[in-house]
């Protein structure tokens, strides 16, 4: 819910904070244009919305904007109740280094996600990370990189090898502290948010995960910027609402994350997974987060990820999560994922081939989009 409030109105102002907090809503201002400021409440806004004529009725109050989808807090159009529609503005989620640094998913540059699967011995994990903050200073986008590894994997075998759990989380923290990047790990279960949040920069809800709604809750209520895959067989709007799950706890800085889709040919190679690059688009007009693509599991051969990333930044995504390994030899070694990982200096080559986008193709694709837009 989106409220137009005269600047200078404290008392109304007040009474807004006090009903957001009695329904355990949070509240964000931002000086908006002219003499009107902009009041953003997050959460699950049913109570508010029940007592709208209040709201309206508070001196000051110029005019409220609610979503006619069922995602109010991440919808990207809002609309008062004489049917006027407003674009809201795309958010910016920030993750935090231990340098010091924000990577802002959605702040116009794209952010590069790059590390191993999951974290299987500390060499490897220090190596990969080594790795990805030389190509951040090779580039002077060191700003711009960050880790990801599962310590905790979801596996659809029993058997499969599962992930060193909080032994491997230790090893992304000491990867951190050498580096300064920040990572992003994922989480299966609830009952472990704390556990795993206390120490990632980022928590990721994979795709298998996408509907498991008390976690979904759980990591909105923890607060920490989450990354939330697409369910493989999800469509856009079942991924919009897993969104607004977390965004309902007071939590809107969520990175939205397409990884593909399930095809007829899923037996590994190069069609594991189909990328559904159109839901790239459709996310980023649909809703105000920011939307990344994930090549890797997208591709499932690390032959065709380059291929596929850049077909993913003709649709403007904000960022890309690759899974790779630091050298072609550890590939044997890597329990999981193997067949989809890049070489961390094919990486490099890759990141350099975005950048080339970003400054000479992506001007013109930013241009076509605002004309269709028009349309
Ligand atoms: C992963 O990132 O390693 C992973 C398991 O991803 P997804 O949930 O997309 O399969
Ligand atoms: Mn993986």
């Amino acid at each position: 819910m989106i409220i137009e409030l005269e600047r200078g109105r404290q008392s109304s102002l007040d009474q807004l904070h006090e009903l957001a907090a009695r329904f355990g809503n949070r509240i964000e201002r931002s000086e908006g244009t002219g003499v009107y400021d902009t009041i953003l409440v997050i959460g699950d806004i049913r109570e508010l919305a029940a007592r709208l004529d209040f709201i309206r009725g508070l001196p000051g109050v110029q005019a409220v904007w609610e979503a006619s989808a069922g995602y109010n807090n991440i919808a990207r159009v809002v609309r008062s109740s004489d049917g006027k529609a407003l674009q809201r503005e795309r958010r910016v989620v920030a993750v935090k280094g231990a340098d010091g640094k924000l990577r802002r998913f959605g702040g116009g540059q794209h952010i590069f996600v790059c590390g191993p699967d999951s974290p299987q011995t500390l060499e490897q994990t220090l190596a990969t990370a080594r790795m990805a903050r030389a190509v951040g200073e090779k580039f002077g986008i060191s700003d711009r990189v960050m880790l990801r590894g599962g310590a905790f994997k979801p596996r659809t075998r029993p058997t499969d090898w599962r992930g060193l759990g909080m032994k491997g989380i230790a090893m992304l923290d000491a990867a951190r502290e050498d580096t300064g990047l920040p990572y992003v790990t994922e989480v299966m279960d609830h009952s472990l948010v704390e556990q795993i949040g206390e120490h990632a920069d980022m928590l990721q809800i994979g795709t298998r995960n996408a509907q498991n709604f008390d976690l979904l809750e759980a990591a909105g209520r923890f607060g920490k910027p989450v990354l939330l895959k697409r369910g493989f067989g999800n469509e856009a709007e079942e991924w919009f609402y897993s969104a607004e799950y977390i965004a309902n706890q007071g939590n809107l800085d969520i990175v939205l994350c397409e990884r593909g889709v399930k095809t007829l040919f899923t037996k590994g190679g190069y069609c594991r997974n189909q990328p559904d690059l159109n839901a790239c688009t459709h996310a980023r007009k649909q809703t105000i987060l920011p939307v990344i693509f994930d090549p890797s599991h997208a591709s499932g051969d690390h032959r065709i990820v380059a291929e596929n990333l850049m077909a993913a930044c003709g649709h403007l995504v904000d960022g890309s999560i690759t899974e790779t390994v630091h050298t072609e030899n550890f590939r044997q070694e890597q329990r999981c994922d193997a067949s989809q990982a890049m070489v961390m200096d094919a990486y490099c080559r890759l990141v350099e081939a975005v950048l080339a986008f970003e400054q000479h193709v992506q001007p013109h694709m930013l241009a076509i989009n605002r004309h269709n837009d028009a349309l």
